[in-house]
This record gives C-alpha cells, structure tokens and sequence, in this order.
C-alpha cells in the first residue's frame, strides 16, 4: 500500500484554471478575487462580514487586538489546540490561561469555564476573551458558552480552523451567532484550502472595520476613519498600528474555488467516517463521541487506545505506511509555556486525553479499499 497521509487537499482542474486566469489577470494581489472569496465565506455562513487573510495564526491575532486584548488582560483557550490559539494572545501583550476539556466531546468544558469563572470572579481576575476550538469540527456548546459570556462579561473567538461546513444546532459554524468573532484556516490539511490562509467573520460593523485595517497596515482611503483632510487623490493615512496579513488574489481564487465543493467535501468525510466507525466497531479502539446537535465537518478522526500502547501502536500504524498523527500535545506543556510557569497536572483530562489519541487518515479523496486497510491494521497492532 502506498503512503496515506492523514490530511491531503484536493485540487481539481478547476481549481487550476481560475488560479491561472487570477495569474494571468491584472490583479495577483489586492484585487478583486478577494471580495468574491469573502463573499462566498459570508453567503455559506451567513455572517455578516468576512476579512480574508494570510493564515489563521494572523487572523486569531487581529481578532483578539480587535476586541481590544492588550497588556494586562487575561485570555482563555482549551490546552487541546493548536498552539496558535493560545499565542494570539501572547502576541498582545495579554496573559494565556486554559480551561481543561469535556471527558466526552474533548471540547473546552462548560462546565469547568462555568466553574473557573466562579473563581476568577472572587480573585477580580476575569478573562477578557475566551477561545474555545471546534476540536475536528464538532462545535463546543455555543449557547452555553455565550450565556457565562454575558453573565461574566468576557467576549468570545471561534476557532473554527477545523469547522468550516459543520452546524451547530442546525445553522452554519461561522455565523457568529453566539460569538464576537470566528477564525477559520485554509491550510492545506484543512477543509477547504488556500495553500496559507485564514478569515475572520463578524456581525458586528466596528469589529470589521477594525479588522481590516488591521489586517492592512492599520491604513486606510475612508474619509470617515481619517484625522485630517485629505490633501488630494494620492491621500491615505495609517490611524492603527497594523500589519501586512493579507492574502493575495492566487490565493483567493483557489479558495472560491473549492468553497463550491465544500459540502460535497463534508458529505464524503461523513462517508469515510461510517465506513471507520462500521469497521472499527468491534476493535479494542474508543471511537469519537458525536453531540446530537452539532454536525461535524470531521477535519481530524481520532481514535484514543490505552495509554500504554498508544507509541506502539503509533509506530506500527507508520511503519505500515499510514500518516498517523497526535493533535495535539496540550499547549500548556509546550516548553515555551512551561516557562511560563504551567506544569504537568494542570489540567489533567487534556493530559490523559493526549496519552491515547491517534488521528488516522481523513480526507475526501481517501479510498475505501485505504480505510479497508488502515482498519485491518489497527485491529493487528490494537490489543
Ligand atoms: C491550523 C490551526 C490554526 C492555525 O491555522 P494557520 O492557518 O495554519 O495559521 C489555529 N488553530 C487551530 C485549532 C488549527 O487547527
């Protein structure tokens, strides 16, 4: 069997032909490709607004300079993430802390946040943003999760960078229903890809308009936002310190591209998951819990084995030429955050989660007779 990765993009011709019309055009960057991709983001979600940038890494950073994270402020994500859902708040100046996850869906905990809060109330030390993760698409508990944000006064970041084209009660991940924010990313082991890129989506006009200048080097053309009068055509004037994390019209046009194959995309993992949990059903592997109401977009699919196993298991699965994978170590144990001071036992169900899990491949284009395969493997190597 040749090698399966554990996350692959899928580019068509189609996909080719428009990059190659963008490349051709007038506008390989600043142009209008990406309004039509925004678009397309705001249309599939409903979200009033849409800013595409270079990666979600600087999309999480804008989003959390927008709300106003600065020096001084506190910021809550789940240890289960990748690491730049934590360190856009380090870029700010702001303080990170976690909320450990849900013994069942591996989300942040609601009831943990609830709890936490409580604490954080009596200290006086209440987070100004809070950043819970779609962990492989399934959405954590919004409605709860915006009930304490208005009880407790914090604002809230999706980060969705697993979740475009997963639901939460029946309406779209990126809606911002329940949130200030969300981020996507359109790395290529995500969902729909843009090589490097990211968004931000809003409902909220002053929110956007920040955004965007941030994502601009903080400049703009808009006589509302300037200072002074403008001195003639040429005029622009920079009003925020802001950065250049634009995307470029190449990028875009794959990306509108590939949006019209995103729920065919999410329609075909779904297929694969069946076909993993039918034929994994009577191995020694616990097999991912689904929230009934919540649609997962089903980015990752991880499998958790006992912990004395897990590296055996790992190693087999590699040298059987599968593209197994971890996601993740718990940031907290980075050592860039040890350093910070957090320690092992600091959020224990994070800890004993990681110890199990193993992502095994899961992108649209996989084949029945590769997850035929990664299954009879798994029931060789597992005891
Ligand atoms: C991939 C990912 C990011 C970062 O995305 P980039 O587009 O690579 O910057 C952030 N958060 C989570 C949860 C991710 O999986």
């Amino acid at each position: 069997m040749k090698y399966i990765p554990y996350g692959r993009q899928d580019i068509t011709q189609d996909d080719i032909n428009i990059v190659l019309e963008t490349l051709t055009s007038d506008w390989i960057t600043q142009g209008p490709m990406i309004e039509k991709f925004e678009g397309k983001l705001t249309a599939y979600t409903g979200a009033k607004y849409a800013s595409a940038m270079n990666s979600a890494t600087s999309a999480l950073h804008v989003a959390c300079l927008a709300l106003g994270v600065g020096k001084d402020d506190l910021v809550w994500t789940t240890p289960i993430t990748f690491v730049a859902s934590a360190n856009c708040a380090l870029y700010c100046g702001a303080e990170v802390d976690f909320v450990d996850i849900d013994t069942a869906t591996f989300n942040m905990s609601v009831e943990k946040l609830a709890e936490k809060l409580q604490m954080a109330k009596e200290k006086k030390r209440l987070p100004k943003v809070v950043i819970p993760v779609h962990m492989t698409g399934q959405s954590c508990e919004m409605e709860k999760i915006h009930q304490l944000s208005q009880e407790y006064g914090f604002k809230i970041i999706e980060d969705a960078s697993h979740a475009i084209g997963g639901k939460y009660k029946g309406a779209p991940v990126g809606n911002c229903k329940y949130s200030d924010i969300t981020v996507f990313s359109f790395h290529p082991v995500k969902i729909v890809t843009t090589a490097e890129g990211g968004a931000c989506l809003t409902n909220d006009d002053k929110l956007f308009q920040k955004i965007d200048l941030l994502r601009s080097h903080g400049v703009t053309r808009n006589k509302e936002l300037m200072k002074n009068e403008s001195h003639g055509p040429w005029y622009y004037e920079q009003v925020e310190l802001g950065f250049n994390y634009r995307m470029t019209d190449i990028q875009a046009s794959l990306g509108f591209s590939q949006m019209d194959r995103l729920d065919q995309y999410i329609e075909r993992r779904h297929e694969v998951v069946d076909q993993y949990r039918e034929l994994l059903k009577d191995k020694n592997v616990k097999l991912p819990f689904q929230l009934e109401d919540c649609y997962n977009s089903y980015h990752l699919f991880v499998i958790q084995v006992s912990a004395d196993q897990r590296k055996k298991v790992f190693e087999q699965l590699r040298e059987a030429n599968i593209g197994v994978n971890v996601h993740y170590l718990p940031v907290h144990l980075q050592p860039y955050y040890e350093n910070l001071g957090f320690k092992k036992g600091d959020f224990p169900v994070a800890e004993e989660y990681y110890e199990q899990i193993i992502s095994i491949p899961m992108f649209p284009t996989i084949t029945k007779e590769e997850v035929s395969y990664v299954c009879e493997k798994i029931g060789e190597f597992v005891h």
